[in-house]
């Protein structure tokens, strides 16, 4: 089961208990056999699955207990049970450790390893112009002579993205290539210096040692591992073997975007209690996220990642300096219209990709992470044409001028403007009311953010 399915069934699961008419014992049983189903399906580790299951129950007792006692109702309830399975699932894919994060100012260097095939050389550019995009300047050492056609493929990789590279086509010996490059870049002064390895040997004690050997030679500051998705739970593994002879401190799981055993393969390297940093979720250059528990698991629910579509907007910035300028101004001080936020769905669409950004957006459906691209681009089309039917005050309005409020100020209700709002752009009052809870979340985010050192330093130290 890909991601965006078991998504669409954990968050089917947890909405169908939303409606039960009481939340007894059969309700929540009902729940838990469906979610641990659908994780199990995911090849999510049997022992894995009933320890989550067995927590919840825990949970959900003690909380029930202590709710019941402070007379508690039944929405209430359902809460209680609704916060205890998504923090449980948090748990599972959470390794509890916090990766290195490369710094810029110092020389960063970060090896590469992982078996042939598991998206390594790809990998490594992605990597490289995350961090290049972020104003970290990166550059990538190929020390594998192992696999022919290795050093011209990540050359090939490196011309498109516009990335500095080292390799040799003569000289056979990965240690040497390793030492030679990160040292030429560490003069050049590079802030992040990326090393891709060999992945495959006649026998594995021999890729381990190279490994060592090149470790030894060019003192990374993170050994990441790059670990295939499809493999699901063998992951704790392989892993654990790759880990005895090179003590990596972070894993990026690769072909999440295709294949069943993701859920499998994310929970066993947490397992491991080794910090998963990036998740590979296709073959282009810009298919790779940043991974988090929290909003990992608010993605695949359809909760969306409002930190991430953040970031996804700072690299559009950094992309087009002057288009984002304004923008970046009035975030600074904390200012976010719906005029802002439609700008940022328009700059969304012409993005590409729109499938992965639109499921960053909260109550955009999780199926849309996968494949959804029509989908996603119809929906955000629809959230444009909400904005189209404004007027230009609404536009420059932080969306209250849409509410009615009782005497207290307490807002009750859409008004008037979304009704005609609603009716002009073709589209439903609760699809105007998600767009205006989207624009408000986004402001509340830019006011945070704003409110500390300005809007740009808050989103360069999410790196
Ligand atoms: P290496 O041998 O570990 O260096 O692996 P490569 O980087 O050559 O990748 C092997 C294959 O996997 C290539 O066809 C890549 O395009 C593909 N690949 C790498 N990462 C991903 C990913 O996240 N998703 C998908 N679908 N394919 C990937």
């Amino acid at each position: 089961m890909v991601l965006a399915d078991l998504g669409a069934r954990l968050n089917g699961a947890l909405s169908q208990f939303s409606k039960a008419s009481s939340v007894d014992d059969a309700a929540i049983d009902a729940l838990l056999k469906e979610l641990c189903s659908a994780l199990l399906e995911s090849d999510v580790n049997v022992k894995l699955v009933s320890q989550l299951r067995a927590r919840v129950k825990a949970k959900v007792k003690k909380s029930l207990e202590d709710a019941e006692k402070a007379g508690g109702r039944e929405a209430n309830k359902k809460n209680v049970v609704q916060k205890a399975v998504y923090d449980e699932l948090v748990a599972l894919v959470d390794p509890g450790t916090e990766p290195y994060k490369p710094v810029k100012g110092k020389v960063n260097v970060i090896m590469a390893v992982g078996i042939q095939g598991a998206g390594k050389t790809t990998t490594c550019t992605k990597l490289a112009v995350h961090y290049q995009r972020r104003g970290l300047r990166s550059c990538l050492v190929c020390a594998d002579t192992f696999r022919a056609g290795a050093f011209d493929q990540l050359k090939q990789n490196a011309t498109k993205a516009k990335i500095p590279f080292y390799g040799s086509y003569t000289e056979t010996d990965p240690v040497a290539i390793a030492a030679l490059g990160v040292e030429k870049f560490r003069k050049e002064r590079f802030d992040v210096i990326i090393v891709d390895t060999s992945g495959r040997h006649k026998q594995e004690s021999e890729l381990f040692e190279e490994m060592v050997a090149i470790g030894a030679a060019v003192k990374p500051d993170m050994t990441v591992m790059v670990l295939d998705a499809s493999i699901g739970q063998a992951a704790e593994g392989q892993s654990r073997a790759f880990k005895d002879s090179s003590d990596f401190g972070a894993i990026i799981v690769t072909k999440l975007d295709g294949h069943a055993k993701g859920g499998g393969a994310i929970s066993a390297v947490a397992a491991t209690k080794t910090p998963i940093i990036f998740l590979g979720t296709g073959e282009h250059l810009n298919d790779l996220e940043k991974f988090a528990p929290q909003p990992f698991v608010s993605k695949l629910l359809g909760m969306g990642d409002i930190q991430g579509l953040m970031e996804h907007m700072q690299d559009m910035a950094m992309a087009n300096p002057d288009r984002q300028k304004d923008l970046a101004k009035k975030l600074e001080q904390g200012k976010f219209s719906i005029r802002d936020w439609r700008e940022q769905l328009s700059n969304i669409m012409s993005m590409g990709s729109l499938s992965k950004i639109a499921s960053m957006i909260p109550g955009m459906p999780a199926g849309m992470m996968e494949g959804g691209e029509d989908e996603a681009a119809g929906k955000l089309k629809r959230m444009i044409f909400i904005t189209d039917a404004m007027r230009q005050d609404e536009l420059d309005s932080d969306g209250l001028i849409f509410f009615s409020f009782d005497k207290e100020g307490n807002p009750v209700g859409l008004n008037r403007r979304a009704r005609r709002v609603a009716k002009g752009s073709g589209t439903s009052v609760r699809e105007v009311e998600e767009l205006l809870a989207q624009a408000r979340m986004m402001a509340g985010m830019a006011r945070q953010a704003g409110g500390q050192n300005g809007w740009m330093t808050a989103m360069n130290k999410m790196q």
